[in-house]
């Protein structure tokens, strides 16, 4: 990997300031999705390694809570110019272990500093409440104080920004944080944390551990020192690590999957709504929890919509990440593939045809076309399942009452879309849709400004915004009499 600072690419974890092998030697092995390569190894950590992990992020935790929101503010500001001094490292390293077009890549790592800036700034702003006392000679205080050791838990598909929304906002407000990055991605969180070391952060304040994800998940989870659970990921695993969490009684943020309806009504503008349909489904080769993952169409404008939108799809060039123009990468692995596979199988099965795309990539490995299916029918999995690929499944609906059952009628609620220029019912499909994002007239809501973060299964918690301070954080009422 031809990087300008070498020292970036880390294959040891970072522990208490130091970098660090696993004791037993045993290690990961990770590879580039896009050529089946090997690109090194990681340690593999045990539960006993992670214990003490844990142990010193406690002591750093004595600490860091009594520093000033300004000291930490400063360090923080410097973390993320450090970020975006070497984004075109990091963009590199991204795209090699994860697929995504180096483009998109310096795109997300600079996402990731923006979570840091505000947070650096937002941080000075944790303001308690004095209550007016109802009762003689009393008074009421509230404080906010940060919660403790912050166990972080991210995915693969934002290797960089999943790392940083999460610590920025705890370390912002005192917290220490040890966080297991995805096996699959394990050098971006890396090499962050090299970027933390130069930064200034005290030793133990921020820690990243690779190994066996169901070890480290249970040490964090079980750890009494551990006082919050800050996950993204699968639904199926946010259950496993809520239930882990309970014997603890962990604060919990979960941010899991998703499954976006994308509704076009029959007054939008529809070039707009291609444009926000492209980057709704095929960012990050649809591998985003909130791509979208059903679109809805308007009968009056349904074919024409079919026909603008797949004259855009044909135009996708796929390819591996680090080539000049490509747009699209491969799929982070065969299983992954597998399910893009499946579900497209499976709704041309049910009735739906193929208007673009419909079966793997002529540069095999992992790669898959940019697929749109017409006429999918509610029989199809796609209408229930995320299906995490470049596959955009379009549905016909007649009425704004049918839709709406349609767009809810999933376990599901992260991320949602709608283009209309109807005033009125722009209000009236904002308030119905059960979502913790609505997004209208737009294919790109996620900013650092913004609560992020799903209802019903999609999790609980908020990131990024000055909501995203709330799960770092616990409520102290101070009570004072004989005044
Ligand atoms: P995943 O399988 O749930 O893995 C996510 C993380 O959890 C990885 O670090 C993984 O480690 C770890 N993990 C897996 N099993 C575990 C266990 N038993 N205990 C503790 N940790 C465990 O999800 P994924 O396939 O990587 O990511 C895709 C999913 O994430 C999609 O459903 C997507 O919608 C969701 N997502 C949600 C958001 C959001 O903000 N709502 C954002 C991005 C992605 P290993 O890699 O070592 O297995």
């Amino acid at each position: 990997m031809e990087l300008n600072n070498k020292s970036l690419f880390k294959e040891k974890c970072y522990v208490n300031g130091s970098w660090v092998e696993s004791q037993s030697g045993d290690f990961l092995e990770v590879n580039n999705p896009a050529t089946q390569e090997i690109i090194g190894k990681v340690p593999k950590f045990t539960k006993d390694e992670t214990k003490k992990v844990i142990e010193n992020a406690n002591d750093a935790f004595q600490t860091w809570k009594n520093t000033t929101a300004k000291e930490r503010s400063v360090i923080l500001k410097k973390w993320g110019d450090l970020i975006v001094e070497n984004v075109e490292d990091l963009a590199k390293i991204m795209t090699i272990e994860q697929g995504k077009p180096v483009a998109e890549a310096k795109g997300e790592i600079l996402m990731g500093a923006s979570y840091i800036e505000f947070y650096a700034e937002e941080a000075k702003r944790v303001y308690g409440d004095i209550i007016p006392d109802p009762r003689p000679g009393k008074r009421i205080v509230v404080i906010k104080q940060p919660v403790g050791v912050v166990g972080a838990i991210t995915p693969w598909n934002f290797p960089n920004s999943m790392i940083t929304r999460k610590c920025a906002a705890a370390l912002a407000v005192g917290c220490t944080a040890v966080v297991k990055p995805a096996s699959q991605t394990p050098y971006s969180a890396l090499a962050v944390a090299e970027l933390a070391h130069r930064a200034g952060f005290p030793k133990g304040v921020f820690n990243i551990i690779t190994g066996s994800a169901k070890d480290i998940g249970l040490e964090l989870t079980k750890n009494p020192m551990v006082r919050k659970i800050s996950f993204t990921g699968s639904t199926e695993v946010g259950k496993i690590l809520m239930e882990q969490s309970a014997s603890t009684v962990k604060k919990v943020s979960m941010e899991l999957g998703g499954h976006a309806p994308f509704i076009v009504f029959d007054d939008a503008d529809l070039n707009e709504a291609v444009t926000g349909a492209m980057q709704s489904k095929f960012r990050n080769s649809g591998q985003t929890c909130i791509c979208s993952n059903r679109i809805f169409v308007h009968e009056k404008v349904y074919d024409e919509f079919l026909e603008k939108f797949s004259a855009e799809v044909k135009k996708i060039k796929v390819g591996n990440g680090l080539d000049e123009g490509v747009v699209s990468g491969p799929l982070i692995d065969k299983s992954s593939l597998d399910k893009v596979i499946d579900h497209v199988q499976d709704a041309v099965n049910t009735g739906a045809k193929i208007a673009v795309g419909g079966d793997v990539h002529s540069l095999g490995g992992n790669f898959y076309q940019p697929t749109v299916l017409s006429h999918v029918t509610t029989k199809a999995k796609i209408t229930f399942e995320e299906t995490f690929g470049p596959v955009a499944p379009l549905y016909k609906f007649s009425n704004d009452e049918e839709v709406i059952n349609l767009a809810n009628d999933t376990p599901y609620g992260l991320a949602s879309y709608f283009y209309s220029r109807d005033i009125s019912r722009v209000w009236k499909i904002a308030e119905a849709l059960e979502y913790g994002i609505v997004s209208i007239n737009n294919g790109l809501p996620t900013i650092a400004e913004i609560p992020f973060g799903g209802v019903k299964e999609s999790g609980m918690g908020r990131e990024g915004s000055k909501y995203g301070l709330d799960d770092y954080l616990v409520i102290k009422y101070i009570s004072m009499g004989g005044i």
